[in-house]
């Protein structure tokens, strides 16, 4: 019987890395899904990450995640980049296309819509989004250019808000606008999507809760959180009780794999595969 001992690589570069699981949810679909494949996780300092990146185009890697503290300046190494990764002006995931060119993506957002889209249509809605960093550029573009009509963005730092709202009005079709976070915010009657891309609840700090006037959500909002561990947050667990569909930062992270193994293998991977290999995890 004929053997191909040469399996095709894809991996992460991180640092920390120890803590990603991505590993286990991807190489869950490449088992599940019968593919010889491997995905390898690194940690790469800042200082190796050129030599990082020629060492996988060397070793013909079918791409690469990228993750703290490399998705912006990775965008040097390679050649091209999609259409939101160029907008949000960070990469997670890498490509390698067939003429060798490796083509920057970003699918931050477009898991977190992919999980949303299993609740709601958000075309046309109105969002109130919390954060300003890194995830929450992202979510704004893709829910953004996925056609929610406003954002009204809420964070604790003003530079980082209007940094973002800026970013919306200029460079996407959806208007913006940022609102100070000062006490308990009231999320505004009209608002359909509720999103919260702040740190605030990661674990360890489960106890801890963005600071959103619960009784101002109403079962008419769907709540999305980007926490994924816990997934069932404080917050989602209050929008659940107040009649809210919510949508959890799990789904985000499997919507993201999801995206990322059809760009690099062409598959539809199962969501419920990757899914289950996380939460057995323990996560
Ligand atoms: P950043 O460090 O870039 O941004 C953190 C954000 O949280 C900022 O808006 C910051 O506000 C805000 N924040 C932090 N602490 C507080 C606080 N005590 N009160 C109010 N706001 C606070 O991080 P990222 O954007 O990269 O990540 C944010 C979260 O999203 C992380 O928890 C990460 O795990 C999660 N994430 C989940 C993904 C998934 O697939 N589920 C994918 C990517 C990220 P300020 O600007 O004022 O500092």
């Amino acid at each position: 019987m004929p053997h191909d001992f040469l399996q095709p690589l894809v991996g992460s570069f991180a640092m920390p890395a120890a803590e990603n699981p991505t590993v286990a949810m991807i190489e869950a679909a490449f088992r599940y899904h019968g593919l010889n494949w491997r995905y390898i996780n690194c940690e790469v300092a800042p200082q190796d990450l050129g030599d990082a990146v020629r060492g996988a185009r060397a070793m013909g890697w079918r791409g690469f995640n990228c993750s703290i503290p490399h998705k912006v300046a990775v965008i040097e190494y390679l050649e091209g980049l999609g259409r939101s990764a160029e907008i949000i002006g960070a990469v997670n995931t890498v490509v390698r296309h067939e003429d060798g060119r490796l083509i920057g993506e970003n699918t931050d957002g477009k898991g977190f819509l992919r999980a949303l889209s299993e609740v709601t249509e958000p075309s046309g809605q109105r969002a109130v989004l919390f954060g300003a960093g890194g995830a929450a550029r992202a979510v704004a573009v893709e829910m953004a250019l996925a056609g929610v009509s406003q954002i009204t963005v809420v964070n604790r730092s003003p530079a980082r808000g209007e940094a973002v709202v800026r970013l919306i009005d200029d460079r996407t079709p959806a208007s913006a606008e940022y609102r100070p976070w000062e006490g308990s915010f009231r999320v505004p009657q009209g608002t359909r999507l509720v999103v919260n891309a702040t740190s605030v609840g990661l674990y360890p700090d489960v106890d801890a809760t963005p600071d959103i006037d619960h009784d101002s959500l109403t079962p008419d909002m769907v709540v999305a959180d980007g926490i994924h561990n816990p997934p069932l947050t404080k917050l989602l667990r209050a929008a659940q009780a107040r009649g809210c569909k919510t949508a959890d930062g799990l789904g985000m992270l499997v919507g993201q794999g999801v995206i990322g193994l059809k760009h690099w293998t062409g598959i539809d991977a199962d969501a419920e595969v990757m899914r289950r290999a996380l939460l057995d995890l323990g996560l």
